[in-house]
């Protein structure tokens, strides 16, 4: 993440898909949707700009969205707060991690999170000056080490920063994983930040809201966006969701950093989140399929294949095909069969990347035909 300089490098997402646009290849690198969301949700953006939202909106977001989005939590989660208090639209989940991390640590205070980790949250710890403490996830199943996880947090911890459905792992933690987390955070007085960006894209598997936990909400920021579950990722419109006394600092940063965003496409992601069940149901059950198709084609490459149980990617180990280190092999993949991927080592401390040396990131969320064809250029493969 960091340069020999201590500057960041550019994300490996960007340099990614600039490969895939300069060779032509499969864009299987950056996560994000190559077909449209629901026509509804268009429509409403296309109906916000005729109706003249097109100026800045208020400071914590439209009503109509922070309705929406408490109306979301209770629906699907029992959860009920308040849209006028503990509700903040944000420039999607990114600018709500960064102005949280900004806003509730100190130089040298830590911030506890398990790895491999969203690049993101290297980045914004590194720019508030705080530490980074990360803890295994382990195979099979990348699930958490919990004794390192007790091992990791202490007095300094000032955030436990969860991500559960996890990118790049696509694991989901249990109940178990969760209660300790609650309980640390209360050993240690430590915030919560959860981002659940993908929480409606699961595969069977219950996303439970650590939230949703005793004793969590009063110490918890809940971070989501519109991204993945509307197939809008362009539009960046995320929230957080916490009590008053949380969301107040990161509110105060965040007015700093863009103040406020994406007018017309604020409505448009309320009425997304009121779409009815099947929605949401039938948008999970097509990137299952979608998981499976990829899976099976890097399979039958020879890759050893994870089984994720959510979100967007499947960690593949290159090491049966003789790759050992796959940021060499994600370099030489759009030559070799058309595709980008990304190696897993962009998500880890640089101090741990021989741990994860061979594992390559895919993303399954491209439309049948493209993942049939990335298949089938993988099946190439030496
Ligand atoms: N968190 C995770 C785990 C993500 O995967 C992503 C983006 N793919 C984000 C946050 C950023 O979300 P947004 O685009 O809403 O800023
Ligand atoms: N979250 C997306 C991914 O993991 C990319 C977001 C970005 O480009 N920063 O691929």
């Amino acid at each position: 993440l960091l340069g020999d300089d201590g500057r960041l490098r550019p994300t490996i997402f960007a340099e990614m898909s600039a490969l895939a646009t300069a060779t032509g290849a499969i864009n299987l690198g950056q996560g994000f949707p190559d077909e449209d969301g629901p026509a509804e949700v268009l429509e409403a953006a296309r109906q916000a700009i005729s109706d003249g939202l097109n100026q800045y909106p208020p400071g914590r977001g439209l009503p109509v969205l922070r309705t929406a989005i408490a109306e979301h939590q209770e629906r699907f989660y029992g959860i009920r707060v308040d849209p006028d208090r503990d509700v903040l639209v944000t420039a999607g989940a990114t600018e709500a991690l960064a102005a949280t991390v900004l806003a509730l640590t100190d130089e040298g205070d830590h911030v506890v999170t398990f790895e491999p980790f969203y690049d993101a949250y290297a980045a914004v710890t590194a720019l508030a000056r705080a530490e980074l403490i990360t803890v295994p996830l382990r195979s099979p199943g990348f699930s958490p080490d919990l004794d390192a996880l007790r091992d990791a947090v202490t007095d300094r911890t000032r955030i436990i920063l969860v991500n559960s459905p996890h990118n790049p792992t696509g694991s989901v933690l249990d109940r178990e994983a969760l209660e300790l987390i609650v309980e640390l955070a209360h050993e240690h007085d430590a915030v919560i930040v959860t981002d659940e960006v993908y929480e409606h894209l699961t595969f069977g598997v219950e996303h439970i809201p650590i939230a949703s936990l005793p004793g969590a909400a009063e110490r918890t920021i809940t971070i989501s966006s519109g991204g993945k579950t509307f197939s809008t990722t362009g539009w960046k419109v995320g929230w957080l969701v916490a009590p008053p006394h949380l969301l107040e600092p990161v509110l105060a940063v965040k007015q700093y950093l863009t103040y406020v965003n994406a007018a017309a496409f604020q409505p448009a992601i309320a009425a997304g989140l009121r779409l009815p069940d099947r929605y949401f149901e039938s948008a999970a059950d097509a990137l299952r399929r979608k998981r499976d198709i990829l899976s099976s084609g890097l399979s039958a490459a020879g890759f050893a294949v994870g089984a994720p149980d959510a979100g967007y990617f499947v960690i593949a180990d290159a090491a049966p095909l003789g790759a050992e280190d796959a940021a060499a092999f994600c370099r030489s993949l759009p030559e070799l069969a058309g595709v980008v991927a990304v190696p897993v080592t962009a998500f880890v401390r640089d101090e741990n990347r021989a741990h994860y040396a061979s594992l390559v990131r895919f993303a399954f969320c491209k439309r049948e035909d493209v993942l049939d064809r990335a298949a089938a250029q993988l099946a190439s493969l030496p």
